[in-house]
């Protein structure tokens, strides 16, 4: 690999690339990837072209393997419709993350991480989840031909495990409280040489920096006002805010954006510490929302979260589930089909203006993080009108509503 080096989010404290465990010693808080390339977008067709190549000046990737991707990336940014109408703003757009690969932005960090373990000759991945992360992983696990371990909760729902089993990853239900699962696959990892690509690992959060790099050529190299962020562990929001940084340090961009972090109003320790003016996060004993991949109880990254937005002028701010189903209908008016949590930024933009926090001459990205497909315990939560009648009574049932 290029000379590169991890340092402590916190602390600062320097780690050599050789690092196999992705936290401090010192302070306990994730590192991460300290690189400076040449800071170009690389020329090419993107109908032909990886992420990981058009964005290799500002990754440690000597040649990306073009046989690990699926086709990740390169999203839409959608112009919204109606919503923008309702809530009277200039420019809305949706980062649709639904388009990727296993329908949710995780693929960006998944291919990222497991080029990282290939180069490393590290031939056994694994992740931590209950949800999107544990299906990218399986498909990128399989797709690449690494022995592949996912680690779920013995609690993941029934419908959950379909998705992720057909890949044909080594699946593990562990009987566990969900927190503590993420820190003892990264012992165990550490000791029999498994690499785990979990919610905040390094290399996931230098994936999810595509998706900065994306909204910024999108808007023609400009950097928007707000972007808006479901969050859980705090992973992806770290990879939008180092993209975003990273941009402006090449010159590309001339502006920064502030971030919005949301949470699910039943499981926010972020959002809580930061009302609280809290520097470090408290776990959350009894997480109550339908919105399940956001509802980590005690984030991994949610101190640097803190640090961060507090850092940047932006702000965290919590969303009930009535608005999330709300906001969730909302974007599938506008064609985007989310999961609930991946609507939570939309619902959390509606406050936000409501408020007079977001103005209506900015210019806001809304992250739309995950599709709906894969969480039909949702669809009770909305009523469907659907007509019914038999064949001679079409005409007259058309006529009744045009
Ligand atoms: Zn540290």
């Amino acid at each position: 690999m290029n000379r590169w080096s991890f340092a402590c989010t916190a602390c600062g404290l320097s780690y050599p690339a050789s690092r196999r465990f992705p936290r401090c010693d010192s302070c306990g808080e994730p590192l991460q990837v300290v690189y400076r390339g040449q800071g170009r977008i690389r020329d090419g067709n993107i109908l032909d072209q990886k992420i990981l190549e058009r964005y290799g000046d500002f990754f440690p990737f000597p040649v990306p393997d073009r046989n690990l991707s699926l086709g990740e990336g390169f999203t839409p940014l959608v112009r919204a419709g109606k919503v923008l109408n309702r809530l009277g703003l200039d420019r809305l757009y949706f980062k649709n993350e639904t388009m990727n690969p296993t329908w949710s932005f995780k693929d960006r960090g998944t291919v990222a991480g497991i080029q990282y373990a290939v180069d490393t000759g590290c031939d056994v991945i694994g992740t931590v989840s209950s949800g999107n992360m544990a299906v990218s992983v399986a498909a990128y696990g399989a797709r690449a031909g690494l022995k592949t371990i996912v680690l779920v909760s013995a609690a993941i729902a029934p419908e959950k495990v379909a998705p992720v089993a057909i890949h044909g990853p080594v699946l593990i239900k562990v009987e566990c409280d969900y927190g503590e699962l993420y820190f003892e696959s990264l012992r165990i990892g550490k000791e029999r040489g498994i690499h785990f690509i979990n919610s905040d690992a390094p290399f996931r959060v230098e994936g999810s920096k595509t998706i900065a790099f994306e909204i910024c050529e999108q808007l023609r190299l400009n950097s928007p006002d707000w972007v808006v962020v479901p969050t859980s562990a705090g992973g992806n929001l770290r990879g939008i805010m180092k993209g975003f940084e990273e941009f402006y340090d090449a010159g590309l961009v001339s502006g920064k954006p502030r971030f919005v972090a949301v949470q699910a109003a039943g499981c926010a320790p972020i959002c809580r510490a930061f009302q609280e003016g809290a520097e470090r996060i408290e776990a959350v004993d009894h997480p109550d929302t339908l919105a399940h991949a956001i509802a980590n109880p005690y984030p991994p990254s949610g101190n640097e979260i803190l640090r961060r937005i507090r850092a940047t002028g932006g702000t965290v701010i919590a969303v009930t589930d009535d608005d999330m189903i709300a906001a969730q209908g909302e974007l599938a008016g506008e064609g985007i089909f989310a999961q609930p949590e991946g609507a939570a930024s939309l619902a959390a933009v509606k406050t936000l203006v409501r408020e007079g926090r977001i103005r209506r001459e900015e210019t806001v990205v809304s992250v739309v993080t995950g599709g709906g497909l894969k969480y039909g315990a949702a669809f009770q939560h909305h009523r469907f009108d659907v007509l019914e009648c038999a064949l001679p009574a079409l005409e007259g049932c058309l006529s009744s509503i045009l």
